[in-house]
């Protein structure tokens, strides 16, 4: 049986480290770490995402703001919050939830955030120092899935690696990470997708496969290499009519044909989902802490 890669396991580990850091910045020079999110529009799923940032904050002492703004806010009145969460010195990072109303341009709103608060990792001054290998904020759900390779003591140096993705959240960042002299990189990385016209040839020389897809299942048992580690970020919901909410949650990797032949493997949930949400409090304990200043 493969090691199954508990996420819960792994965040858990880096958020008991976050507070305790936390906890001797507040000690050592009376710093306590600020997150300010800011929803836009009232999307039922960035609401959930925005209130559990909020409890996460709660349970580590971090001090945490959300601003909640309606769906017709002008994208100038959301740059000028910006500005001022930019200004306001309790605040060690900002996180503006996507998606964004259509009338309001989200690149922009990013590049507006002071990329030393930008601890989503999206701000392009950190996309570009990641990849120059510099000292940056790091994009959350990446960050996590290098975070549970190195937890577990899965080698990565000289390893073959596929990534099938090219998002700029997850796909790209991660395969630059990856690629890095650095713990849980080193590797020989291909990024496949959309375009693969046959991604089983592609996924089965890897000895590990991370799937950021989006489409539920997609990844089968052959399309993966005997022993291989697998890494499922998707997170997909199909109906399930037993269920009490009418549907469930599943990755992009049709976990119980594949597991049987990887040497590890990631569940959906329970998996990479943990992980996204523990990199931006350590992000923002980071930014908190003046680690790229
Ligand atoms: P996206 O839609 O932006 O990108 C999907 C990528 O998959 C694209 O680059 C596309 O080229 C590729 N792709 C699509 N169909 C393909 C195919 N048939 N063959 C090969 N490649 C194909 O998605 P995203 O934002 O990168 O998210 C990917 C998945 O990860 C989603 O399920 C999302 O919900 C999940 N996700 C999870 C977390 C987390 O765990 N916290 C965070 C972000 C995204």
């Amino acid at each position: 049986m493969p090691i199954i890669i508990d996420g819960t396991i792994v965040s858990n580990a880096i958020l008991d480290r976050v507070k305790a850091e936390a906890e001797e910045l507040r000690r050592e020079r009376g710093i306590t770490p600020g997150l300010a999110v800011v929803l836009v529009g009232d999307d039922p799923a960035s609401a959930t995402y925005v209130r559990s940032k909020g409890r996460m904050c709660e349970r580590l002492g971090f001090h945490s703001i959300t601003h909640r703004l309606p769906a017709s806010t002008s994208a100038l009145e959301l740059l000028s919050l910006i500005a001022a969460l930019n200004a306001d010195s309790a605040i060690h990072g900002i996180l503006v939830q996507s998606p964004l109303p259509g009338h309001i341009d989200y690149e922009q709103v990013v590049e507006t955030i002071d990329y030393h608060k930008d601890v989503d990792g999206f701000h392009p001054v950190n996309v570009g120092r990641m990849v120059i290998g510099l000292p940056a904020h790091e994009s959350c759900t990446p960050a996590g899935v290098l975070a549970m390779l190195t937890h577990y003591q899965i080698p990565t140096s000289g390893r073959s690696v596929v990534i099938i993705g090219r998002s700029n959240i997850v796909g790209k960042p991660l395969a630059n990470m990856m690629m890095q002299k650095r713990e849980g990189g080193n590797a020989i990385v291909t990024v496949a997708h959309s375009a693969a016209a046959d991604l089983g040839a592609v996924t089965r020389n890897a000895d590990i496969v991370i799937a950021a897809i989006g489409r539920p299942r997609y990844i089968t048992a052959d399309m993966v290499k005997e022993g291989a580690v697998v890494i499922d970020v998707g997170i997909n919901r199909v109906d399930d009519p037993g269920s009490e909410k009418g549907y469930r949650i599943v990755g992009d990797v049709d976990f119980d044909a594949v597991a049987p032949k990887c040497s590890a493997i990631t569940p959906v949930p329970g998996g990479v989902g943990k992980m996204t949400i523990a990199m931006l409090m350590l992000n923002t304990l980071r930014s908190a802490r003046g680690d790229f200043h």
